[in-house]
């Protein structure tokens, strides 16, 4: 069949715009050349900016350069660490195709927001402080300019994100940086990168596709799948001492924070951060899978280790130590730091092994926690609602989990006692009294939101929020907090996903001692009962193959999970306090010392708390809504919120712990 006429033309505008993508200006540079003439590096995106030269970090070189047109390669994949400038390159592929080579591009973040801050904290600084770009984009190209669509003459910067189509599909670009893979998930309509890429197909010769991310767990990543896809390159440096050409790998780096050093694999010669620079200048890519792939794609895996622009191999080493035998903060340095796929996941957490962790507690809170949050999930019969305590080296565990009886949207009484429960101070081991930090409420349930909009409106000053659960893969625990709807209600963002990995991967820790056990109370008045467990550990990593490919989402085996929910609620609650715990806990042990006698571990009224902890068990040995607890403990008294705040902030201070 004969094409129809404008299908024809349009034929003909295809070849003539190939055409011309490929007609060089007369200044021939590649990409390296251009960010070497002109490329820029921004305060809000550098620790040092100014101009930008690529032999600060050479390894940059290659992969800039195979994003140049006409020279064969369609896809690079940067599977990279942080602090090695991944966005870097994102930003100067974007910037030759604004001044250099104009063209449209796409450039895809995750989720909205992200977006938002590639465009506000790394565009726009760069097209200010790049004299270039500056006057195209004031030379007021046609086309209506917003945060999301930014024309120039010859194209424009289209913004999308993996989670909306609709922002994925439109005109034809030739310029495509999917940014952050490891995080996309699937959206409605199936893959958003297979999506994006259809967007290239116009342009068979030119198109240029970048995609750049820390690899995620191995099974699922797809920034892993497109590096094994590719020619696997990795960056070769010299020993400068040996002169052995060797990829630098963590388990060379010796020592402590302090005195760190790298042994080479050669001849075990050891060589300092001082030799790092030296031995990247001279470094290469070598590809360990040439002509792998569709032969047209070039793969670039490269770790935090060759980090030129600050940092170092003693702060790499200092990382890890912190993360040491704490499986989700691990599995973050393997993938941001080392640049490399976690192999093992927490695939659920088995229901008799974490019932075992329940343990007396002396206290109402045991001496390891200092500070305590709540999380609390709004049911149409029921607000169910958890106190966590949290302490040093990721230890945490569970307070209290109560059930309040009621319609929360017909009965107020339910809000009052849970208010009357919520603000009950946790008595601690150490004789204190202390107060709840945050407490998380979830809205996500459509046909309670206003309910509970309307309840941590009224308490937004004793730091309760509203919280909405985001199963987005690799989501933040928590996002800054948003003011919604008419009476600007705070509205937190929760990486329910996130917390859920971090949660069951913890719940597999049997050794009390180790970073990151979770503890569980055994008196009965705890509530933390048989239910609770398998609410608890309801849920589970399920793998399932889609269009897209293989991904892997939480989902609940049985019908009830508020406990798990509720966990992490207060898990995000107490991330958004950003609370500096070690400094706390000193505190909190200068505290302590000031106590009357009386009041300290061992003293006539502690024994007295201690009893009343213990006789709660005894008199209400189910968990009943109405606690006398913590009017039992002699110390306790109503901590009050100073009504006059001087500004009105999202974050929660930390005043309760310097006051009084
Ligand atoms: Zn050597």
């Amino acid at each position: 069949m004969l094409p129809s006429s404008s299908e024809g033309l349009a034929a003909f505008d295809q070849v003539l715009l190939d055409a011309c993508a490929l007609v060089r200006p007369p200044e021939h540079l590649t990409v390296a050349e251009w960010a070497d003439k002109y490329g820029m590096l921004s305060a809000e995106g550098s620790a040092e900016p100014g101009k930008f030269y690529v032999s600060t970090a050479e390894y940059q070189r290659t992969p800039l350069d195979s994003l140049t047109p006409g020279n064969g390669i369609q896809t690079s994949v940067l599977m990279w660490g942080s602090q090695i400038g991944k966005t870097q390159i994102a930003l100067f592929f974007t910037a030759f195709h604004v001044h250099h080579d104009p063209a449209p591009i796409l450039f895809v973040e995750p989720t909205e927001d992200l977006a938002k801050v590639i465009v506000n904290d790394r565009i726009k600084p760069m097209i200010r402080d790049t004299p270039q770009l500056r006057e195209l984009f004031a030379s007021r190209a046609k086309g209506k300019t917003d945060t999301f669509h930014m024309p120039f003459p010859g194209g424009q910067i289209s913004m999308g994100w993996a989670n909306s189509p609709s922002q994925l599909a439109s005109r034809p670009i030739r310029a495509l940086i999917t940014d952050e893979e490891g995080r996309y998930g699937q959206n409605i309509e199936g893959d958003p990168v297979d999506q994006a890429r259809k967007r290239l197909a116009t342009f068979k010769t030119a198109r240029k596709h970048l995609r750049v991310s820390s690899p995620a767990l191995r099974r699922t990543c797809r920034i892993t799948k497109a590096f094994e896809q590719s020619d696997q390159r990795r960056y070769y440096v010299p020993c400068p001492q040996c002169g052995h050409f060797q990829t630098l790998r963590f388990s060379q780096l010796r020592g402590t924070a302090e005195d760190c050093y790298y042994v080479c694999e050669a001849a075990g010669c050891c060589l300092t951060e001082d030799d790092k620079h030296g031995m990247i200048r001279a470094g290469e890519w070598r590809a360990e899978n040439p002509g792998g792939g569709d032969g047209k794609t070039a793969g670039y895996q490269l770790s935090a280790l060759y980090s030129t622009i600050g940092y170092t191999w003693a702060e790499i080493l200092a990382d890890y130590r912190k993360c040491e035998g704490i499986p989700d903060k691990l599995q973050v340095f393997t993938n941001t730091v080392l640049a490399e796929p976690w192999d093992e996941e927490a695939e659920g957490a088995d229901l008799n092994a974490v019932q075992k962790h329940a343990e007396e507690y002396v206290a109402q809170a045991p001496s390891w926690a200092i500070i305590f949050t709540i999380g609390a999930d709004v049911q149409k019969d029921r607000i169910e609602a958890t106190k966590w305590g949290f302490g040093l080296n990721e230890q945490s565990g569970v307070i209290e989990h109560r059930v309040f009886h009621g319609d929360p949207v017909k009965q107020p009484e339910v809000w009052d006692e849970f208010t009357a429960w919520r603000r009950q101070q946790v008595w601690h081991e150490s004789g204190l009294v202390l107060p709840i930090a945050c407490t998380f409420i979830d809205s996500g349930d459509g046909n309670r939101t206003e309910a509970v909009y309307s309840y941590t409106k009224k308490h937004e000053r004793e730091r309760v929020y509203a919280c909405k659960g985001s199963s987005l893969k690799g989501a933040p625990l928590v996002n800054q907090g948003k003011r919604v709807g008419r009476r600007k209600t705070i509205v937190v963002s929760v990486g329910s996903s996130t917390a859920k990995d971090i949660l069951y991967s913890r719940l597999q820790i049997e050794d009390r001692t180790r970073p990151g056990y979770i503890h569980f109370p055994a008196h009965a008045h705890a509530g933390c009962d048989a239910d609770y467990f398998a609410q608890l550990t309801s849920e589970k990593l399920v793998t399932r193959q889609t269009k897209g490919g293989e991904t892997s989402k939480w989902e609940k085996q049985q019908r009830r999970n508020e406990a798990l929910d509720c966990a992490v609620y207060a898990l995000a609650a107490k991330e958004f306090t950003r609370a500096p715990l070690r400094e706390l806990a000193r505190k909190l042990e200068l505290k302590a010392a000031q106590l009357p006698p009386e009041d300290r571990p061992g003293g006539e009224r502690w024994k007295m708390a201690r009893l009343a902890v213990q006789l709660v068990d005894v008199l209400k040995p189910s968990a009943s809504s109405d606690s006398s607890l913590a009017s039992a403990s002699p110390a306790s008294r109503p901590q009050t919120m100073s009504k006059k705040r001087k500004k009105r902030r999202v974050r929660p201070g930390f005043s309760w712990i310097h006051g009084n």
